[in-house]
């Protein structure tokens, strides 16, 4: 790659996950992969990896957008106390959880037939970090509730996961596709707790699942969840990016 000038450079070091994706399989809801794992600089014609770019335009298969966003917010003990008196329920998370998940991620992983991604020790990934290992630093999320929304989604059944033998936790805001509820009361609460700058996001864009359709529980769909990880908040910082939905593909851009 030629950088030309330091302008270029600031955007040599912004990289995306390639927006083709790998091993599509035709899905009664259309054809479905897995996110191509190479990371490419954006700002390019199409970013796409060298080899998705030879592809005709017309064929290639662009990553779709998912049914379900996770928010996933780190939060302290200070944050658990205000959200259960907003109404917002505790789990406590079973410790073998964890090796549930891992497992399930490694089948997803072996059932489109690529390999697991490693992005945390002995934590294998089926999916893929969007912004990379390292993800994006100092970022802003105030504006990605009204992105959401405005792309039609809706906040489901926010709860706050608890781990007995942490002293931090994680505030999980489920938002779906297509569904209608009224979620103004806790909105208004989730601004004020993404208010700031987060130091680390990572979006994690996952595999399509087969999974009941929580409607009827007969049908199967193809479900994409992708996951949205904020961590570090700094109050009184500033940020210098933010994250755009992109139409599920995701981006950020400066704040
Ligand atoms: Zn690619």
């Amino acid at each position: 790659m030629h950088i030309q000038n330091l302008s270029d450079l600031g955007r040599a070091m912004k990289s995306l996950a390639c927006v083709g994706i790998t091993m599509a399989l035709d899905t009664p809801q259309g054809k479905r992969g897995v996110r191509c794992r190479e990371m490419v600089v954006a700002g390019g014609r199409t970013r796409c990896c060298s080899q998705h770019e030879e592809w005709p335009q017309d064929t290639l298969t662009r990553a779709l957008a998912p049914d379900f966003v996770l928010l996933r917010v780190n939060i302290n003990p200070k944050w658990i106390e205000k959200l259960q008196e907003s109404g917002v329920e505790v789990m406590e998370r079973d410790p073998n959880r964890a090796v549930e998940i891992s497992r399930s991620h490694v089948d997803l992983a072996q059932f489109y037939g690529v390999s697991p991604a490693e992005y945390l020790a002995n934590m294998p990934s089926s999916g893929i970090a969007v912004f990379g290992k390292d993800g994006v630093k100092h970022v802003s999320a105030m504006s990605l509730i009204s992105e959401l929304l405005n792309n039609g989604f809706s906040i489901t059944r926010p709860y706050v996961e608890r781990k007995s033998w942490e002293r931090m936790a994680v505030l999980v805001v489920p938002f779906k596709k297509n569904h209608q509820s009224d979620a103004s009361a806790f909105i208004f609460v989730l601004s004020n707790l993404l208010k700031g700058s987060w130091e680390f996001a990572h979006i994690y864009a996952n595999p399509p699942q087969l999974k009941k359709n929580e409607d009827d529980q007969k049908t199967m769909t193809f479900r994409i969840t992708h996951t949205v990880n904020l961590a570090h908040r700094n109050a009184e910082g500033v940020a210098t990016c933010k994250i755009v939905y992109n139409h599920g593909l995701w981006d950020y851009v400066e704040a």
